[in-house]
């Protein structure tokens, strides 16, 4: 999709607050720092226009991006934060948990990775989580970049051993800097849509 408009349209704390429309949706979720934001600005052709996730500390909120009348991307908070409170952290697990296990528009989940490592055992507990509930996933390894071509081959499987993805669980291997894999999550997104 070439995309054109986008808009912010709530930082939602609470389920009441989630747009009123039948729009699909597609979840972002990955730890904080994984390159949340530089994927959705890459999708959305925009530098600098998903704001980042990584600042500890603040009010956990479910970003619902209008993308062009037709769907929404929704920011879920990066996940492992060591610093929040016990407190903040459960309010975040209850409100992600509705929203991932209960939202009727959300068509799939795209699972982010740093694709320089192995998943993080967060990575893993989060995939699982998602393939008990049956959610649609796309896993996308990040920052590809910084990982010479001769060894993507070999980080893929061990992407794909660690996080125990099956055959026709999909994998993209993915960089902000040269924009490889935005097409092929483009197609992954549309796929969804019409569902
Ligand atoms: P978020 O917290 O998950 O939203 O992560 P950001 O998108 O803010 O990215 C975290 C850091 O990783 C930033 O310094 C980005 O510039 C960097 N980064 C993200 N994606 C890539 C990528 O594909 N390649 C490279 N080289 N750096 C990236």
């Amino acid at each position: 999709m070439e995309v054109h408009n986008v808009e912010l349209t709530i930082s939602a704390v609470a389920e009441k607050q989630y747009p009123n429309t039948q729009f699909p949706e597609i979840a972002f979720v990955g730890r904080s720092n994984v390159g949340k934001s530089s994927l959705t600005n890459v999708l959305i052709n925009r530098n600098g226009y998903a704001r980042t996730s990584s600042q500890p500390g603040k009010t956990q909120t479910l970003n619902f991006y209008n993308i062009e009348d037709k769907l929404f991307f929704v920011d879920v908070p990066g996940y492992g934060y060591a610093k929040t409170s016990k407190a903040n952290r459960e309010k975040w697990g209850q409100m992600i948990e509705n929203y991932l296990t209960q939202r009727q528009q959300l068509k799939g989940v795209i699972a982010l990775v740093d694709g320089r490592h192995a998943p993080t055992s967060n990575d893993i507990t989060m995939h699982e989580w998602l393939k008990y509930y049956g959610i649609d996933i796309l896993t996308v390894a990040t920052k590809m970049d910084k990982i010479v071509r001769g060894k993507w081959n070999k980080q893929a499987s061990l992407i794909r051993k660690t996080l125990a993805l099956g055959q026709d669980e999909p994998l993209v291997l993915f960089s902000a800097l040269t924009k490889q894999g935005k097409a092929e999550v483009w197609q992954w997104i549309e796929g969804r849509m019409s569902r």
